[in-house]
C-alpha cells in the first residue's frame, strides 16, 4: 500500500510518497523564505505554496505512477489557515480527479509518527519541538496527552525572533548553534512553571543585553543553554510521571546537537533512552503525512471529500489515535 503526503501548514510545501513498509519512495520540499528582518507573512505563503504545489505534484507523480497510490493525505492542521486551504485543495483535487481515498491527518501527530519510523523507540516520552509548537507528549489511553507546553511562543520561534534581532538569517536556530560554541555565560530567566513554559521574557532580555553591546556570541550561548535546560527539566519530570523508558526528540529544533545532548545526558541518569528523529525528516515534510496517512488508513479511517476542511487550532491531544488502539 502507497500513499501520496501533503504538507502546508506553514512555511514547508511538501510532497511525500511512502509505502505501509515504511520505503521511502518520494520525498521533496519547497520552503518559503520571508524577507531579511520578517516572520511569515501567510498570504505570501500561501502564494508561493500555489506556484510550487503544481511542480511537486508532478514529480512525485513521474516517480510514482498514480494508479499505484492507495490513498491521498493532507496536514489537516495545526496551522496557517491560508497555507493550510492550498495542501488541503491539492489533496482534494487528486482524491477528486483520480478517485482516491482521502484522509485528513493532524501535522503534531505525524511528526510524532515519522520519529517513532525511523528511530527503533517504541513508547516515548515525545519532545515536539519546532517553529510552530513546544510540547512534552506521551501516549496515555488512546490519545498523545500533553504533559507540558509552552504558555507564549513556540521555542523555534524564540530561536527565529532572537536571530533577527541578532541581524541573523532564517531559520536560526542553526546560526544561534553556530555562535553559542564560542560563548560565554550571561544570566537570564528560567521560565518553567508546572509542566509549562515560557520563552517570550527570555527573549526579550535578550533584545536588552544586545542594546548595552553584551557579545552575540554569549547571549546566544546563554539563550540556548537556558531554553534547552527548561525543555529537559520537563522531559526528565514527564519520565518520571509515566514510568517510560524512552525520549524521542521531533519537530525541526531537534536537529540541535546541543539539545541532543542534554537530553542524552538527563537519560542517562535515569537508565532512559534517548532517541532524535534524522535531521532530515526533523522539519516540516511531506512523507511524515504520508505515514500518519498509512497508519490512519490502515486503521480505518478515510473522510468523505466534502468533509476535508481544516482545523487550524487542532491539538495533539484532540485527535484519536486509531491506529494504537
Ligand atoms: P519546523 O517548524 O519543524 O519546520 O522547524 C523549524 C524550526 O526549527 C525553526 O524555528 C528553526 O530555527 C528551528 N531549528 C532548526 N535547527 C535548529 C537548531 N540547530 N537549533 C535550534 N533550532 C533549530
Ligand atoms: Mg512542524
Amino acid at each position: 500500500m502507497k500513499c501520496l503526503g501533503i504538507e502546508s501548514t506553514a512555511h514547508t510545501f511538501s510532497v511525500g510518497i511512502i509505502d505501509d513498509k515504511g520505503n521511502i519512495l518520494f520525498d521533496e520540499k519547497s520552503v518559503y523564505k520571508p524577507p531579511l528582518g520578517q516572520g511569515i507573512h501567510p498570504r505570501e505563503a500561501a502564494q508561493f505554496h500555489t506556484e510550487n504545489s503544481i511542480n511537486l505534484v508532478k514529480n512525485a507523480l513521474k516517480t510514482v505512477k498514480i494508479d499505484d497510490i492507495d490513498v491521498i493525505s493532507f496536514s489537516m492542521g495545526p496551522g496557517l489557515p491560508n497555507c493550510l486551504q492550498i495542501g488541503a485543495t491539492v489533496a482534494r483535487f487528486l482524491s477528486v480527479k483520480y478517485n482516491k481515498p482521502i484522509v485528513g491527518v493532524s501535522h503534531c501527530v505525524s511528526h510524532i509518527e515519522i520519529g517513532k519510523l525511523m528511530t527503533d523507540c517504541k513508547d516515548p516520552v515525545v519532545v515536539y519541538c519546532s517553529g510552530g509548537n513546544t510540547q512534552i507528549i506521551a501516549y496515555v489511553g488512546g490519545k498523545y496527552r500533553i504533559f507540558g507546553e509552552t504558555e507564549d511562543i513556540p521555542i523555534g520561534n524564540a530561536f527565529d525572533v532572537l536571530a533577527r534581532e541578532l541581524g541573523l538569517e532564517m531559520p536560526g536556530g542553526p546560526k544561534i548553534e553556530e555562535l553559542a560554541k564560542n560563548g560565554q555565560w550571561v544570566d537570564l530567566p528560567y521560565v518553567v512553571k508546572g509542566m509549562d513554559l515560557s520563552f517570550t521574557g527570555i527573549v526579550t532580555q535578550c533584545k536588552r543585553l544586545h542594546d548595552q553591546k553584551v557579545k552575540k556570541d554569549d547571549i546566544a550561548y546563554s539563550f540556548q543553554e537556558t531554553v534547552f535546560s527548561m525543555l529537559t527539566e520537563v522531559t526528565e519530570r514527564a519520565l518520571a510521571h509515566t514510568n517510560k523508558e524512552e525520549v524521542l526528540l521531533v519537530g525541526g529544533v531537534a536537529a540541535s546537537h546541543r539539545l541532543q545532548e542534554m537530553m542524552k545526558v538527563m537519560c542517562s541518569g535515569r537508565e532512559a533512552k534517548s532517541y532524535s528523529v534524522p535531521d532530515k525528516y526533523a522539519g516540516d515534510n511531506g512523507t511524515m503525512i504520508a505515514w500518519n496517512g498509512i497508519l490512519a488508513f490502515k486503521a480505518g479511517q478515510k473522510m468523505k471529500v466534502e468533509d476535508t476542511t481544516f482545523i487550524k487550532d487542532w491539538r495533539t491531544d484532540e485527535v484519536d489515535i486509531t491506529w494504537l488502539k
